[in-house]
C-alpha cells in the first residue's frame, strides 16, 4: 500500500473557501488533489503527476501526466498530442481499466470525458475532466459537492 501523502498534501492542508452567495464550500485554485482510480482504488499520483495511459485516436499508446494541482494545466506525455486532438480513451496506470465516462459530456461541448476520484475529508468524489487536448473543462459531481458541504457544517 501506498504511504500517507507527504507533508503539505494532505486533505487537512488544502485551503477552503466560501462562496460569498450561495455558502457553498469549494475547493481553492491551486488544491493538491490525491487522485484514484475508481476502479482499482490504486493512487494515480507518480512523481507529483497524476498518470494515465492513453490511447490516441489514431491508435497511438503511450501515457500522459497532469498536473494535481487544481487548475494548474501542466501537461505532459511520450506521445505527440496536439493542441485540439482528442485522445480515444485514458486508463488507470495499473489496472489498465478505461477511466472514460459514457454518459458524461464535456460543458464545452466535447464527447469525451474521464473519471477519476479524489480524496477529499474521509471521502473520494468523482471528478470529471474533458480528454479534449488542450480543452479545461472539469467538475466535481455535484451530489458529491452537497455531501462536501454538509461535511464542512458538521465537522467544522
Ligand atoms: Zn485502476
Ligand atoms: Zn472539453
Amino acid at each position: 500500500m501506498s504511504a500517507d501523502p507527504p507533508q503539505g498534501k494532505r486533505w487537512e492542508d488544502l485551503v477552503w473557501q466560501k462562496h460569498r452567495y450561495n455558502e457553498r464550500t469549494v475547493i481553492k485554485s491551486g488544491s493538491y488533489l490525491v487522485s484514484y482510480c475508481p476502479h482499482c482504488g490504486q493512487s494515480l499520483i507518480v512523481d507529483d503527476m497524476i498518470r494515465l495511459q492513453t490511447v490516441t485516436a489514431d491508435g497511438r499508446e503511450g501515457w500522459v501526466e497532469f498536473s494535481p494541482y487544481l487548475n494548474v494545466f501542466d501537461r505532459r506525455s511520450d506521445i505527440r498530442l496536439g493542441e485540439g486532438d482528442e485522445v480515444a480513451d485514458l486508463c488507470c496506470c495499473h489496472c489498465r481499466a478505461s477511466l472514460r465516462e459514457p454518459d458524461q459530456a464535456c460543458g464545452l461541448g466535447h464527447p469525451r470525458v474521464a473519471r477519476v476520484l479524489v480524496g477529499i475529508s474521509t471521502i473520494r468524489v468523482p471528478f470529471f475532466f474533458c480528454m479534449h487536448v488542450g480543452c479545461v473543462w472539469h467538475r466535481i459531481d455535484p451530489d458529491d459537492e452537497h455531501r462536501i458541504i454538509l461535511d464542512d457544517s458538521l465537522e467544522w
